[in-house]
């Protein structure tokens, strides 16, 4: 997923200013990318009508890096589909707190189980014991004691002639004799889903009043993924997801689609087989990782500035100091110019459309081609010092610059002028021109 997303994004992301065939062929690349992550279709239409009704809805198409605007569209959007913000696991007000870990066979449900316990220990201090559950495989039971002996946590178990439903229950009274907080019930599995496991599950969810029904599944199985989320939800009533084996060479649809489709937050991820792989889900940072937009987040936030940092800083500094000179002053045109519109630019610093004057300041790039050719006619020391511009100079300056001498007056006259304006703004409290600074 991330690679066609990607590959997509640094076509386009070459771009400047980008049409609305652009966009169509971004959110072509988009869905097509989707698509093949093994996302569910339904969802992939929503997410494109979405993105796309937001970009055109907004000046994105006007703006100063409309593909940037787009790609931030996608996150946000991707992060939204992922149910927006982490989902807390929760806890009973009456302990013990009781969670059911349910799923196929081979979704990772055993080895979850000791994840969940021993995060549970380190992160909210809680005091598990795990519940073997799974009586019809000899190899379950043993699984979760070897994982209890090696984690140090209880395992309670009653052999694989005893009723799933009655361990559950009696795990949770001998819970509460023993001071443990939060009770784990490693549940059996099957192939696929049917009407035996599912009537156990219920049994045994009837019998101990989970607090959590955390529903885990295997990330690589893709779509199937999602089908056999929404049949255990529709008939056994999930409390959220762990997705796990993220480790592997995984597409990364099944995250995308279980929100949706199920309505269940994902609320925990497994990276490996290791106890310590194992981590909260956080929909944001799986968007980024989808997008492989570690480099592409920051350069969306460098095209929300665009203004380089180091440079404003230096500016700033000249501006207090009162040093900024016409090199500076060639600089920073170069730079506004590399921007796009500067009414756009202004318009995008806050608290700038209140400063008086400003909505004149208009600069058209023939003027400022003029004005650049002007200061490349001064002297190195004319530039360095504005100061010393006699009449003189300006005539010589107007000859060399191929421009009338009343154009060079009124670049030196605006030239002072934005000086005193910019020195009075970096004395006084406009929030926005200081941020644009670098302060
Ligand atoms: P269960 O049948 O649902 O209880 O699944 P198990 O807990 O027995 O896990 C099945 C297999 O998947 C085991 O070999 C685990 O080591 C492996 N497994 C579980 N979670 C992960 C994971 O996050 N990453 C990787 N790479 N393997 C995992
Ligand atoms: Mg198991």
């Amino acid at each position: 997923l991330s690679e066609r997303l990607q590959g997509a994004m640094t076509k386009i992301g070459k771009k400047g200013k980008i049409t609305e065939a652009d966009l169509k062929e971004m959110m072509r690349e988009v869905r097509l990318a989707l698509l093949e992550a093994d996302v569910n279709f339904k969802v992939v239409k929503d997410f494109v009508k979405k993105v796309n009704e937001r970009a055109l809805g907004s000046d994105v198409l006007e703006s100063l890096s409309p593909t940037q605007q787009v790609i931030k569209i996608v996150n946000e959007e991707l992060t939204e589909l992922m149910g927006g913000q982490q989902e807390p696991f929760q806890f009973s007000a009456k302990p013990p707190t009781v969670v059911m870990m349910v799923g196929l066979q081979g979704a990772g449900k055993t080895t979850t189980a000791g994840k969940l316990a021993n995060y549970m220990k380190k992160k909210e201090n809680k005091r598990p014991m795990l519940v073997a559950a799974d009586v019809y495989r000899p190899a379950a039971i043993n699984q979760l004691q070897t994982l209890g002996k090696q984690l140090d946590f209880p395992v309670y178990a009653l052999g694989a002639e005893a009723n799933p439903v009655d361990i559950a229950k009696q795990a949770v009274e001998q819970a509460k004799l023993d001071g443990r907080d939060l009770v784990i019930i490693d549940t059996a599995g099957r192939l696929h889903v049917d009407e035996v496991l599912m009537t156990e599950l219920k049994n045994i969810k009837a019998a101990v009043n989970p607090t959590e029904i955390l529903f885990t599944v295997d990330a690589m199985t893709g779509q199937d993924a999602v089908n056999v989320a929404k049949s255990f939800n529709e008939q056994l009533g999930i409390t959220g997801v762990i997705l796990t084996k993220l480790d592997g060479d995984t597409r990364g649809g099944a995250a995308l689609s279980i929100r949706s489709v199920t309505g269940k937050p994902i609320k925990f991820t497994g990276q490996g087989e290791k106890l310590e792989d194992f981590e909260p889900f956080y929909p944001e940072r799986m968007s980024s990782r989808i997008l492989g937009m570690g480099d592409l987040m920051t350069l969306i936030e460098r095209a929300q500035q665009d203004f380089d940092e180091t440079k404003a800083a230096e500016m700033a500094a000249k501006i207090r100091e009162n040093t900024f000179n016409f090199n500076d002053f060639i600089e920073q045109m170069d730079q506004v110019t590399n921007m796009g519109p500067l009414e756009d630019l202004l318009k995008m610093i806050p608290g700038m459309s209140n400063v008086p004057g400003l909505d004149q300041m208009k600069i058209d790039p023939k003027d400022v081609a003029h004005m650049k050719a002007i200061v490349l006619s001064m002297t190195p020391a004319e530039r360095e010092n504005p100061e010393i511009l006699s009449q003189s100079r300006r005539r010589r300056i107007a000859k060399g610059s191929a421009r009338s001498l009343a154009e060079v007056n009124r670049l030196i006259k605006q030239f002072n002028e934005s000086r005193d304006m910019m020195n009075k703004m970096s004395k006084g409290n406009f929030a926005g021109m200081e941020g644009l600074l670098g302060q």
